[in-house]
């Protein structure tokens, strides 16, 4: 046993120091980001905030919604074939720059992942998602479908430290996922006492992953559109988001009525509601790692986009930075102890 005695931060740990600045409006940063991937070369723009692979969360509907704005989607994995051609025959060319295709690491996955991409060759990324991205089993799978599909742009993960984003992005990974428990709807720090403080975990995955030309996701743990900002300073090329975009029109979910009031279930992809919906139940090996809550129902999701859009333009202006890209450059994190004034909240 070793204890390391580095301390490690949350995005509850810190604010970011306001910076003199030139700019004087908030309509002067632009939030577009452009990059050149690793492995596939492929080049990509937009605005590099996207909806997390979750049956609640990543639809189509979802896609469709973020794309207006330039933002992106992982598709969750579920969708059969049929209602892939569904919204493939309404979705526009340009829909491909803004989504995934994700799958896990089972044969029937990449079995699914194939004929996808079979019928449609004009979609540009794939998401690989595991909870524990740290097994053998899984780089060897990033690298076989490296082999498989030379152009396209691979997302893969989860891992939370240097040596393994470097280990994914050499086997063939262009964007490593970055996160281990900090999930709204993730238990694994009950259930397993596993997990990484996001915020440090952003800041050295970052490090590794730029200093091999790839770029690092971080997927989970945002609650506020502060956090957002916080996950860009700390150097996220791009933040994934589940229980942000959840509770919306075009979120998956059952909706339900509670005393009069509208709710939106969301869950977990590793909960006991995800496993009995997809995979028949919860084995009896494991324990369920995600649990399943009722969400207000919150409107459409384009309020949440413009909410999150407009507080990070504002971050970007506080610090002086006319372009996302500069806003790990131009970020000061200090360490607090407080966070919102909490007065007058529920
Ligand atoms: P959020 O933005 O809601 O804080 O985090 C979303 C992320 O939580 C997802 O992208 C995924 O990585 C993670 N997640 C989703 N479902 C589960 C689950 O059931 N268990 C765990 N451990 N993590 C989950």
């Amino acid at each position: 046993m070793r204890i390391e005695t580095d301390l490690k931060l949350g995005f509850k740990d810190v604010m970011i120091r306001p910076k003199r600045s030139t700019l004087n409006s908030r309509s002067l940063v632009s939030l577009e980001r452009e990059f050149i991937f690793l492995h596939s070369q492929q080049k990509w723009s937009g605005v590099p905030i996207m909806a997390a692979n979750m049956d609640t969360v990543g639809t189509f509907e979802m896609a469709t919604a973020l794309a207006n704005h330039k933002l992106f989607t992982a598709i969750h994995k579920h969708y059969s074939l049929q209602e892939w051609k569904e919204f493939m025959q309404t979705a526009d060319d340009n829909m491909t720059n803004y989504m995934a295709v994700s799958s896990g690491i089972g044969t029937a996955d990449s079995k699914k992942l194939a004929a996808i991409f079979k019928q449609y060759p004009q979609l540009k990324f794939i998401c690989i998602d595991v909870a524990n991205g740290y097994s053998e089993h899984f780089a060897n799978f990033v690298k076989k479908t490296r082999q498989q599909y030379p152009d396209k742009i691979i997302m893969a993960g989860n891992v939370v430290t240097g040596e393994m984003v470097e280990e994914l992005l050499l086997a063939g990974a262009d964007i490593v996922k970055v996160g281990i428990g900090p999930g709204s709807v993730c238990t694994t720090r009950v259930k397993t006492g596993v997990g990484y403080p996001q915020l440090s975990a952003i800041i050295e995955c970052a490090d590794a992953a730029h200093g091999l030309g790839g770029q690092i996701v971080s997927d989970g743990g945002c609650k506020i559109p502060g956090d957002v900002a916080k996950a860009f300073g700390g150097g996220a090329d791009f933040v994934m988001l589940g229980g942000m975009f959840a509770g919306h029109t075009e979120s998956g979910g059952k909706t339900i009525d509670i005393n009069g009031e509208k709710f939106k279930q969301f869950y977990g992809m590793s909960s006991e509601t995800a496993m009995n919906k997809h995979v028949g139940g919860v084995a009896d090996y494991r324990a369920s790692e995600g649990k399943t809550v009722e969400i207000l129902y919150r409107g459409a999701v384009e309020n949440t986009v413009q909410d999150i859009l407009g507080g990070l333009r504002s971050t970007c202006t506080y610090v002086g930075a006319s372009r996302l890209k500069e806003l790990t450059k131009r970020t000061t994190f200090i360490r607090v102890q407080e966070q919102q004034n909490e007065v007058f909240s529920k």
